[in-house]
């Protein structure tokens, strides 16, 4: 049996998607699931759940383990942590601290020899390789990201904070206007504000004055008060119905000039009606690039920069060649 063995650690909505994800990849074989929970109080689609406390017992019957932990609190020790023993590929998204966790990881792996194959997903991920295309291809112009249609964890959760709120979701949604300027070429200077509005979605407390509720959001430092924002009050019905799922996506745009008069405009979009999945399917990728520059005896933390697409294919070089090309 020739296919890559892939463990995952951490089964939330990540994990789930990275189980879902190997179904459609026949080169790819799920041995285990671990976890930090008792096995049993896990349920999987159909992989076997291990106690996270005996993960090294799997050493040598894992190819690469995915880590599937939260970017806050799990990865920044689970990465250096595994990376000492295994070749992890991970999803770590907080951009400020990637550096540092760079540097992290890379110690850890150097011990022996692994590959730690950091910050993989959409944003950072594919997002950022567009960024360097378009930077690389277009020297002379400027680089827009917006994001959204899509729910933001963070901005869900401030909102749910807020006195007599039983239930609410946040979604950000690229401006229209933003984004015609940019595709005309014309290189405007936007703010965050000016690329994105809030939308808001509360379900009340049968006691709670929606002018209130309306007014402590619209003015909350940081999260709401730099934007346009809007807040609709919904019943519990509605909100069970309408936003129980993940959506996300956005857009990378290159604006730029080849020659003085010569405009040149790049574009890579997504439209995600699930952010977890979809970042999933981009891990297991990476998972296989991964394992292919370990067969090569490439090691480190390594980036979405260090790999070359056709260490992502489970096609051959000369079929890609054929085929794609
Ligand atoms: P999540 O569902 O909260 O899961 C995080 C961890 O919490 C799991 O690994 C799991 O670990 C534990 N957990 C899950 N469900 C639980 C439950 N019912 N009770 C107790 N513990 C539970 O987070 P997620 O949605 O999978 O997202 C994970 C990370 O992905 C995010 O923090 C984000 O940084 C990253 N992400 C990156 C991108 C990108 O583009 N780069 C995009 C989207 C998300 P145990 O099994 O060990 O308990």
């Amino acid at each position: 049996n020739n296919q890559i063995k892939v463990a995952i650690v951490g089964y939330g909505n990540l994990g789930r998607g990275v189980e879902l994800s190997i179904l459609k990849n026949p080169d790819i074989s799920l041995v285990a699931v671990f976890s930090r929970r008792d096995p049993k109080s896990v349920t999987t689609i159909n992989t076997p759940v291990f106690s996270l406390d005996n993960i090294l017992d799997y050493k040598d019957k894992v190819d690469v383990l995915i880590l599937c932990g939260g970017s806050k609190d799990d990865l920044p020790i689970q990465g250096p942590l595994f990376a000492e023993h295994f070749n992890i590929v991970d999803s770590y998204d907080n951009h400020a601290k990637i550096p540092e966790y760079f540097e992290n990881v890379d110690k850890s792996c150097q011990k022996n020899k692994k590959i730690g194959m950091i910050s993989v997903g959409w944003d950072p991920g594919m997002f950022s390789i567009n960024r360097l295309y378009g930077e690389a291809l277009l020297p002379d112009g400027d680089t827009y990201t917006f994001w959204g249609k899509g729910l933001s964890q963070g901005h869900s959760d401030a909102i749910r904070r807020v006195n007599g709120v039983k239930a609410g979701v946040q979604y950000t949604i690229p401006s229209n206007d933003a984004i015609t300027k940019v595709r005309s070429g014309v290189r405007p200077t936007l703010s965050t504000k000016d690329k994105h509005t809030r939308e808001c979605f509360v379900v009340l407390n049968d006691d709670a004055d929606a002018k209130k509720v309306e007014n402590e959001i619209k003015t909350m430092p940081n999260y709401f008060e730099p934007y346009d924002t809007t807040v609709n009050f919904i019943s519990q019905e509605e909100f069970d119905k309408n936003h129980n799922t993940m959506p996300h996506g956005g857009f990378v745009i290159r604006s730029g000039k080849s020659s003085d008069s010569v405009n040149q405009v790049i574009e890579y979009a997504l439209k995600l009606d699930s952010n977890p999945e979809f970042t999933a399917s981009v891990l297991v990728a990476y998972a296989r690039a991964t394992h292919k520059m370990a067969l090569k005896g490439e090691f480190g933390a390594k980036t979405v920069f260090d790999v070359a697409p056709i260490l992502l294919s489970s096609k051959s070089p000369i079929q890609l060649v054929k085929e794609l090309l």
